[in-house]
């Protein structure tokens, strides 16, 4: 029987306020533990907290890219539950009137086609704060360390809907988060790095017959901090289910977890244990009214999204749509890219030397691309000097691998090395005529009309001249002495 999957998120994302959701600390990584705290934060009695304006603004950014309808009245509710870093016995949430709702984030399906993944909702909550075990295995641990720098930083959670255009397949769950991720650095709401947890999923998925109507019943897996671990999750969870189904038995409404090392899904708890929240609107925290005005001064703000840069450079610069896609990935490297396109004759030729040879050397050095050590005008200076013949190809791979070690410019390295191409065609002629007399049987095959060897030839010239030829005006000198 064929299987019709159905995948939804709920991704958590750390917003790159300067301060926390409700109170002065510094939202900082790197601190040294419970270095950034408060009253507030720590829940201690009394203490109220105070709604920060920037996280509420993040949050429009969000809906407004993600095409949410803003709520104008909203809510924070309290989600009762007790966990040693959640210091107040309550986390502040949002529940019935979140600040955006009915959304959609295009991608690119599996048919090829655009798909508006729906968005149900995006909500902003407090995030909790971190357990240090004593062991790196909990059931090994004698002791835990709570750290609470990160109680209450701001975290944005976004549902998808898995009634309306939900994800379809594997392939389409990573493009979607791999897409979500990039507008959300593209708005600069949160850095995204998954290593340091700002960006988090719980994902939802069920299997049903093709073609039912009714929803199966789904596993939700809790946490997932990698794009591979929900691949892999994602992928033991499908077989699970159809292997269950195929039995005649029912898949169970439950909480799942991933267990990294066996690659397999555990079960966590069920509908059943399922925790009641007893969500109740926080008494502490007044309703935020958001005034269409604020709305629109926050929609002037927002920068060029992934999809329309692309659409624009394709247009103006006219390079093809998989060059644009990956000089695109990052607005880092879309700006470096229209920094040097500003100045750049060819601009083609510029999204390829960017794709093949820079990206080479910044990932051999590990550096992204804001930490280039070449500036974006030196090279597009680069460029125009190989499009305009001064140098050749070649020779410019040699040239861009000093300026990235040198940081010197591509003219001072090309006349300190004497790189300049031989521009003299007796003395090209010269040394062509040498190699001919080094390789008779290659030149007697070219005569006879064979002409692979012809880049045998070339390629010998470049050899003697360390580059520096022209290989097109060699080729035309070869024609001219063997073949016409
Ligand atoms: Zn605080």
């Amino acid at each position: 029987m064929e299987y019709e999957l159905i995948i939804a998120f709920e991704t958590h994302v750390e917003l790159k306020t300067r301060s926390k959701l409700f109170c002065d600390c510094a939202v900082d990584y790197e601190a040294t533990p419970n270095s950034r705290i408060c009253p507030v934060c720590t829940g201690q009695p009394g203490a109220l907290p105070v709604l920060n304006k920037k996280a509420v603004e993040y949050s429009i950014r969000a809906g407004l890219a993600l095409n949410c309808d803003i709520n104008r009245r909203s809510r924070f509710a309290r989600k009762n539950y007790f966990y040693p870093d959640l210091p107040k016995g309550y986390q502040i949430s949002q529940y019935e009137r979140p600040f955006c709702e009915n959304g959609f984030l295009e991608i690119t399906g599996d048919d090829g086609a655009p798909y508006p993944v729906g968005i149900k909702r995006i909500h902003l909550e407090e995030d909790a704060g971190k357990l240090v075990h004593s062991s790196e295995y909990f059931d090994k641990a004698d002791y835990s360390y709570v750290d609470y720098n990160r109680s209450s930083v701001p975290l944005l959670e976004i549902v998808t809907d898995h009634e309306r255009n939900p994800l379809r397949s594997t392939q389409e769950a990573r493009t979607y988060l791999e897409k979500l991720r990039q507008i959300l650095r593209y708005i600069d709401i949160s850095d995204c790095t998954i290593e340091k947890g700002q960006f988090r999923c719980d994902v939802n998925v069920s299997i049903r017959p093709q073609g039912s109507q009714q929803f199966g019943n789904r596993a939700e897996i809790k946490n997932m901090a990698s794009f591979r671990f929900i691949m892999n999750a994602l992928e033991y969870e499908i077989h699970r289910q159809e292997q269950i189904i195929q039995k005649g038995e029912e898949v169970a409404q439950e909480t799942r977890l991933f267990d990294e090392q066996k690659k397999v899904t555990v079960s966590m708890r069920s509908k059943e244990d399922a925790p009641d929240y007893r969500y109740f609107p926080d008494p502490d925290l007044l309703e935020v009214r958001i005034e269409p005005e604020w709305v629109e001064e926050i929609k002037g703000t927002m920068p060029e999204l992934p999809d329309q840069k692309i659409h624009r450079i394709i247009r103006d610069y006219g390079i093809s749509r998989n060059d644009a896609l990956l000089l695109t990935r990052d607005k880092q490297i879309a700006d470096f890219y229209e920094q040097c396109a500003a100045l750049c004759e060819d601009k083609k030729r510029l999204g390829i030397w960017m794709i093949k040879d820079l990206f080479r050397l910044l990932n051999e050095s590990s550096l992204p691309v804001e930490q280039c050590p070449i500036a974006p005008p030196l090279f597009a200076e680069l460029i125009n000097l190989i499009t305009r013949g001064d140098i050749t190809e070649q020779i410019g791979r040699t040239v861009l691998e000093e300026m990235f070690r040198s940081g010197k410019t591509a003219q001072s390295i090309i006349e300190e090395k004497d790189l300049k191409p031989i521009q003299d065609m007796d003395a090209l002629d010269s040394i062509l005529s040498q190699v001919m007399v080094e390789h008779p049987d290659v030149v007697n095959q070219i005569m006879e009309g064979n002409l692979k060897p012809v880049s045998f030839l070339i390629g010998q010239v470049m050899k003697k001249t360390g580059g520096k030829a022209d290989p097109k005006k060699v080729k035309d000198l070869i024609h001219e002495k063997l073949v016409s």
